[in-house]
């Protein structure tokens, strides 16, 4: 390999990189991230070309330290745009982490510059501790799809790896030639670095992307103020999940859920708190029901729940359950003692070939006769228990 184009390949693949992320910045200019992670590109070249003028120029503040400076900083940047994408903001305590990790850094830097390749040695193991420390940050972060979060941790761990074996080549050429530095060992650790750089580099708009699209999804599917899932969403899911218990022979329920005079509620302490109360009953429907039955806010203060391989008798005894659970609850909402209760409609099928508007129309005609039998009660349409 032919060192000179290899430097110079690796700086212009930092190059298109940098453009890169910068235009996604420009595209995205609420997301700083993109901007720390092009920056840190561009700072790479920096560095590299301050790195590779110790071919032609004795000055070793700017061929060793400032480009040692500038190697270190480019990741160390790029992990700073990962705490800015995964947290939102940097603390005071990450900033004074970093200071402290910096002055860490530079003092031992100072004294060792002068000495060839020393200061590449230190360089490149600071270096493999901040892609370690990327790894760590990495794993505590609870970001779906998790596939991006395990390929950026993977090219994390080679490029840490990559670099302490770059410690080990470096230590020996302590004091030695610099012209020791193109040893065929380093020339790989090179090419390895382009490789791992691009990746990283073409990762991470992809963690950024995939995790936006996920948010929007989220966004699209679930009811702004309950977080249960929005009418549409709710349909969607229940026709797929009554054509699988169709086909399977099971038993299905499909429960109506309607707040009890809750326009006294909200006449009496105010829309508000009202709101709050919708919120507190959605939060004991999701304790309340199993994490295999599907629950959505129809509209107002109507919830639709349907419950997969149930049987009317076992949704009966749990929409019971239910209705206690609310009427019970020590409700104090903002100091107000806002009392609460539900009625609910039911209605079940096996395999049949009722469909979803059917069973929603039935549990609504069961809903309405609990209403009218006294409220705060479950009654299940009559020819289906
Ligand atoms: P019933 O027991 O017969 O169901 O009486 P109700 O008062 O609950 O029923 P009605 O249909 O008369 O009133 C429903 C009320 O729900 C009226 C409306 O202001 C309120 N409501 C609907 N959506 C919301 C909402 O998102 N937030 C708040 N705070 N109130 C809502
Ligand atoms: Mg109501
Ligand atoms: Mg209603």
């Amino acid at each position: 390999m032919h060192l000179p184009t290899l430097l110079l390949l690796t700086l212009l693949v930092n190059v298109m990189i940098g453009c890169y992320l910068a235009m996604v910045y420009l595209l995205r200019r609420h997301d700083q991230s993109f901007l720390l992670w092009s920056v840190a590109c561009f700072v790479f070249v920096a560095g590299g070309c301050a790195a590779g003028a110790r071919y032609y120029i004795d000055q070793p503040l700017i061929t060793y330290l400032l480009a040692d400076i500038l190697l270190l900083l480019s990741p160390a940047l790029v992990v700073t745009g990962l705490v800015l994408f995964l947290r939102g903001q940097l603390s005071a305590r990450s900033k004074q982490q970093v200071a402290l990790l910096l002055t860490l850094y530079l003092l031992p830097l100072s004294m060792l510059y002068q000495v060839n390749n020393a200061s590449t040695a230190l360089t490149s193991f600071s270096i493999a501790v901040i892609f370690m420390y990327a790894i760590v940050l990495l794993k505590k972060a609870r970001l779906i799809p998790v596939f991006p979060i395990y390929v950026l941790q993977l090219f994390f761990a080679v490029h840490a790896l990559l670099m302490l074996f770059q410690v080990v080549l470096v230590i020996p050429l302590i004091g030695e030639d610099y012209r020791a530095f193109s040893s065929p060992g380093l020339q790989w650790v090179l090419l390895g670095h382009v490789l791992l750089t691009t990746s990283t580099g073409l990762m991470l708009p992809l963690l950024s992307f995939s995790h936006t699209e996920n948010q929007l999804l989220r966004l699209t599917e679930l009811d702004d103020l309950t977080q249960l899932l929005n009418r549409r969403e709710f349909l969607k899911r229940a026709e797929q999940a009554l054509l699988q218990n169709r086909r399977l022979q099971y038993s299905v329920v499909v429960l109506m859920i309607d707040l009890d005079h809750f326009k006294q509620i909200n006449d009496r302490w105010g829309h508000a708190i009202g709101d709050l109360a919708l919120k507190k009953v959605a939060d004991l429907l999701k304790v309340g029901l199993r994490t295999t039955d599907l629950i959505g806010r129809l509209g107002g203060e109507e919830f639709a729940v349907l419950m997969p391989h149930t049987s009317a008798e076992q949704a009966s005894a749990i929409g019971q359950r239910l209705c206690e659970r609310i009427a019970h609850h020590a409700w104090e909402i903002e100091a107000r003692p806002v009392k609460l209760t539900v009625s609910v409609g039911g209605t079940s099928c096996v395999g049949a070939l009722r469909d979803l508007k059917e069973l929603l129309a039935d549990a609504d005609q069961a809903l309405y006769q609990a209403k009218a039998q006294g409220r705060n009660r479950i009654v299940f349409g009559s020819e289906h228990i």
